[in-house]
């Protein structure tokens, strides 16, 4: 996708804090984090958002949860919220797939 912000991450042409990366995937800080850890993971193909990405893509799927609980247990956190924000009405800003990975503080349950 030529427009697409986190494509243009996948491929260095917008600069980011790359803590991880895979066959299929790249993981790099947030830069408005929400904790302590925030690193998003995304898929290196483009899909739109995450069902689109498991109905396309099953090994990428499984390769970005596997990106994520690597870069949580990296960071030293056995204890993570993994969050697939899917659509503008629940904050979806970024329409390429990616998952949140949150973590070293204390989360409240519903999520605002
Ligand atoms: O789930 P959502 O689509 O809102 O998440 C997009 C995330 O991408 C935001 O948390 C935003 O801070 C992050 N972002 C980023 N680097 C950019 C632009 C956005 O980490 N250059």
């Amino acid at each position: 996708m030529d427009d697409c912000l986190f494509c243009k991450i996948v491929a260095g042409e917008v600069p980011a804090e790359v803590v991880h990366s895979t066959e299929r995937t790249v993981a790099f800080r947030d830069i408005n984090a929400q904790a302590p850890t925030h690193v998003l993971v995304v898929p290196r193909d483009h899909y739109p958002d995450a069902a689109a990405l498991a109905a396309g893509d099953p090994a990428a799927t499984a390769e970005v949860l596997l990106t994520a609980a690597a870069v949580a247990t990296a960071e030293g956190h056995d204890d993570y919220r993994l969050v697939f924000n899917t659509g503008a009405g629940v904050g979806q800003s970024v329409f390429h797939a990616h998952v949140h990975v949150l973590a070293g503080r204390s989360m409240t349950w519903p999520p605002g």
